[in-house]
Parts: structure tokens; sequence; C-alpha cells
């Protein structure tokens, strides 16, 4: 028989995993409705077309990392490796631009993303991100609220070992400057670099700056600053960012060497890094920046942007590095234990009464002895455990104990199929110290 396994980069969200995954979302969600960021989604594939004139047809992404196809119809199709393209492909699409939208337009996503990257820890195929963007803005307040969203998240989840580095791409003018400072810089050393980078020294030179391989990277700390090549608005932009995070008391670093794996970003551009133990080359948790020009390359107006997206796996590896821990979201307030097969049905109506008052219960369906019902009570946490033998049915009553007091109590079933939600009250507020009187 053949064993059937998951495609090599993917993972399998199991129970006792996904609970984290939910309380990361679910924060997420508070976080941005605080800054007015509404859910957008959009389909998991995209025409090639869109990301590859986003991000740019010389990057690492679509050059070597889209999972494209050719679908029946013959349409060149790519499951979307990233958020920004696409989103700004629907905000064309569906005119969102227009006077009946508030300006700036603010949404927020999350979900799966597809990169054909090797695959190592904190490095998938399929990886999600969690991801914002911000339309119709070039205000470098936008910049700087946008980014201090992004630390106010990883705040709130209890993450302290992280750095803001920031830097500027500046405008149009400016990287055509840098771009031929950087050729002249890097050409008397064109056979010491990578093959990647000898193609990319002429395509795209500041893509060399991107590059992960050592022999690339030694070029990389003496290289032109690109901040000496910014245009006066550009700088102008720039330093009123810096000003306004020093305002903000937000820490930051510059590093004029980041250029990021995209090539529609303009102005500021950001990585958050986490110093944690043992994250390696996969210390970039978010990332994101301002791209001025993306939303009139796919066919809509001229509208300034600005973004972010975070990587899910790697929060969850840095919150287990910082040994942050993740409150339990599914506890159960009832267990209902049945004694004797003629009771089934009768467990069966008290399970869903209780649900029906809104509360969480489960109960035996294998005809397991007591002792190993009130083992399963114990192991799901249950707040109550409710008893019902086939004495206690012939009495129409139900016995109910608070795991919290230990204290037991007899009630009659008409009664807790009445108020079920008043004798949960009563049996979870008893005094631990009046359960240890008895
Ligand atoms: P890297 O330099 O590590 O390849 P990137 O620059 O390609 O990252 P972005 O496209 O900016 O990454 O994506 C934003 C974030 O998404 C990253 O900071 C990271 O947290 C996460 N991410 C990107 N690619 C992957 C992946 N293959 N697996 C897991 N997370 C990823
Ligand atoms: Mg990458």
């Amino acid at each position: 028989m053949m064993s059937y396994q998951r495609p090599k980069g993917t993972n399998d969200i199991l129970p006792g995993e996904s609970e984290k995954w939910q309380f990361l979302e679910e924060t997420a969600r508070l976080v941005f409705r605080d800054y007015q960021f509404n859910e957008i989604r959009t389909p998991i594939f995209e025409h090639f077309e869109v990301i590859a004139r986003s991000v740019g047809d010389t990057t690492d992404i679509v050059s070597k990392e889209m999972y494209d196809f050719h679908d029946k119809g013959e349409r060149h199709i790519t499951l979307r490796p990233e958020g920004t393209a696409p989103i700004a492909r629907s905000y064309v699409e569906n005119k969102l631009f227009g006077p009946e939208y508030t300006k700036p337009y603010k949404v927020f996503y999350m979900g799966p993303m597809f990169r054909y990257e090797r695959p190592q820890k904190g490095r998938l195929r399929q990886f999600h991100q969690i991801g914002v963007e911000v339309f119709g803005s070039a205000n470098p307040a936008t910049d700087v609220e946008t980014m201090a969203m992004a630390m106010d998240f990883y705040q709130q989840l209890g993450l302290n070992q992280l750095r803001l580095v920031i830097n500027s791409l500046g405008d149009k003018e400016t990287r055509q400057q840098y771009r031929q400072a950087l050729i002249d810089y890097l050409v008397p050393h064109e056979a010491e670099l990578s093959e990647d980078s000898k193609r990319r020294l002429h395509e795209n030179p500041l893509r060399v700056l991107d590059s992960k391989d050592k022999r690339d990277q030694r070029f990389v700390a003496d290289a032109p600053s690109i901040l000496d090549y910014l245009t006066p608005e550009a700088k102008h932009h720039f330093d009123t960012v810096v000003a306004m995070l020093d305002a903000l008391g937000v820490a930051y670093e510059i590093d004029s060497t980041m250029v990021r794996g995209l090539d529609y970003y303009t102005h500021t551009i950001f990585e958050i890094m986490s110093d944690a133990p043992k994250m390696g080359a996969q210390a970039t948790i978010c990332a994101g920046g301002r791209y001025n020009h993306l939303v009139e390359e796919l066919g809509g107006p001229e509208t300034p942007g600005f973004g972010f997206a975070l990587g899910v796996e790697r929060l969850l590896l840095t919150l287990e590095a910082e040994e942050v821990v993740i409150p339990a979201l599914n506890q159960l307030d009832a267990y209902v234990v049945g004694l004797g097969q003629e009771t089934n049905l009768a467990v069966l109506k008290v399970v869903q009464a209780i649900r029906n008052f809104g509360f969480s219960a489960d109960r035996d369906f294998m005809d397991r002895k007591a002792k190993a019902q009130f083992k399963s009570a114990d192991k799901q946490g249950a707040q109550l455990v409710l008893t019902l033998g086939e004495t206690e049915l012939a009495q129409q009553v139900i016995n109910i104990k608070s795991m919290a007091s230990r204290v037991e109590k007899q009630f009659p079933l008409t009664a807790l199929y009445d108020h079920f939600d008043e004798i949960y009250d009563e049996m979870t507020t008893i005094m631990i110290e009046q359960g240890e009187d008895k």
C-alpha cells in the first residue's frame, strides 16, 4: 500500500497548533480594528501578469519562485506569492479609488501564499501572511502609523526582542542615479559575484544587495549608500518619517543597504527582525514599505500606497523562542457523564440543552466506564461535571460537580432544561473554602 505525504514545504496545522493560529489572527483583527482597517479577501490564484508586472520580472519571486501553470483555458495563472499585487489589482478593478470611499483606503488580509523555495525552518512553499495595505495617502504619518501598528501587534502578543529597521529607496530619480553608482561600484568585482548577481548587475543591480549568497554579501557593506542619492523631496519624506518615529518614541535602526525583494517599493521600506535565539536567516518576521506607482502600473489612477506583510510561521517560531504562553481558547464548560446504556438518549438531550444556553459541552460516545469518563472530563479541563446514572434518570435528577471547588449538588432535570445558565453561575461561583468545609 502506497503512503501519501503532503507536498514538500507544506504543513498540516493540526488541533493543538491551530488554536495558536486563531489567537494570532484574532489579536491581529483587534489591533487592526483600532486603526480602522477592514478585511479584504482576494483569490488564491491570479493572472501571472498581475504578479510579474507588480513584483518585477527580475525578482527571485517572479523568476524562480512562482507556482504558475496554464489552466484548461490556456490562461497563464499563478498561485499568489504575496498579497500586495493582488490587492492593488482588486483596488483598481473594483474602482476603490472612487469618491464614495473614505481615503486613505485601508485593508488587511490573512491567508496562504505560495513560493517555490528551498524549504527549511521558517521557509515554506505554502506559508501564511497577515498583511495590510493603505491606498491614497502620501503622508509620512501613514508610513509611521502603519509601522507602529505592526510593532503594536507584536507587543500585544508579548514579544520584546524585536528591531525595526528602516531605509528609503527614494523616488524614480533617486533610483536612476543610485543604480548607476551601484553599477560603477560593482563592475570591477563582477567576476567575483555569484552567477545570479552577474545577471542581476545589468538587469537590476539593486537586487545584488538583496542576495543571500555569501559571494555577493561581501560587497554589500561597502556599497554606496542610497541615502546619499535621495532627491530633496525624497530626503524630506524620509527625514519626516524619522522625526515622527522619534516623536512617537518608536525605536528603529537605519540600514542603507536594505533593498527588499520586490520592485514596487519607493521611499520608506522596513523590516522587523527578531533577535530571539535560533531564528537564523529567517529572523525577518515582517516586511513592507511604500509603493507610490503600483496602482498606476496596474492601470489605476496615480495613487500612493503603503503596506506590510508578516509571516505567520516565523511569528510562531519567534513566540516559541521568546517563550510566550498562548492562552487556551477552547475551554470546556460541562462534561456529561452517562452511566449505563439507558442514559444514552438523556445524555444526548442534556448536552444539547447546555449548548443551547451558549455553553460548551461534551460527553462519552463509547459506553466507557465511569472512571474513564471522569478522566476525559479532567483531561478536557471541564468546569462542571454532570453525572447521570440510571437511578438519577428514574428520579429525573442530575448530579453536578464543580471541578474548581469540588462541591457537588443535585438538581432536577427540569431545572437544568429551564435555567442551566443560572445553575452554571451558581456552581462556578461557589467558594473553594466552602468545598473544603464539607
Ligand atoms: P526572505 O528574504 O526571508 O526570503 P522575503 O523578502 O522574500 O523574505 P517578503 O516577500 O517581504 O519576504 O514577505 C514578508 C514576510 O513573509 C517575510 O518577512 C517572512 O516573515 C514571510 N515569508 C516570506 N517568504 C516566506 C516563506 N517562504 N516561508 C515562510 N515565511 C515567509
Ligand atoms: Mg524570499
